[in-house]
């Protein structure tokens, strides 16, 4: 799929039309003597090629079989070689006019859980703001008092907690 614009900078959307996120490593980037031209999906060509190896499996027993789910999970896949041609080697040129809408760029580590969940915390912390003691202040996560203070409520379940320890220490409760 071709979606160059005239500054020679290719934008991937973030799914594929089959819905496949898109990331270095999951997809091919073509390229020309001006840079990045087109993108294609790699997860659709694993599940096509499945697709026709088992369509017309002579053993009915595999004919039609479905595509297991870690035969498409991200990390079955590696970045095509041509991003990085030596393998502790600069990234080319052309990457840095590639730009995937999903946020995982070839300047960035593959993504693994931990940096989804990472980075889905540094959006609420934006999003939100932090208390002192760095709780994310979702709605949920404050409260306003009657005289119109604005409380935390882990900040204070964490003081109440100290409290109700402090004084079973010292033999009150
Ligand atoms: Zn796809
Ligand atoms: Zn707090």
């Amino acid at each position: 799929m071709s979606a160059r614009n005239r500054a020679g900078e290719l934008t991937v959307p973030k799914r594929c039309v089959r819905g496949h996120e898109l990331t270095p490593r999951t997809t091919n980037i073509q390229t020309s003597a001006n840079g990045p031209v087109g993108w294609s999906c790699v997860r659709c060509l694993r599940e096509d090629t499945w697709t026709a190896h088992y369509a017309r499996h002579s053993d009915p027993e595999q004919r039609g079989k479905p595509i297991p789910a870690d035969v498409l999970a991200e990390t079955a896949f590696e970045r095509q070689k041509g991003a990085r041609p030596s393998k502790h080697g600069p990234l080319e040129p052309w990457t840095k006019r590639v730009h995937f809408k999903s946020g995982w760029q070839y300047a960035d580590e593959d993504p693994t859980p931990e940096r989804r969940e990472a980075r889905r915390l540094a959006t609420e912390r934006a999003a939100h703001g932090v208390c002192a003691q760095g709780h994310i202040q979702r709605p949920a996560s404050v409260y306003t008092d009657t005289k119109g203070r604005e409380w935390c409520r882990p900040c204070r379940s964490e003081y109440a907690a100290r409290r109700r320890a402090m004084l079973a220490a010292s033999g009150v409760a």
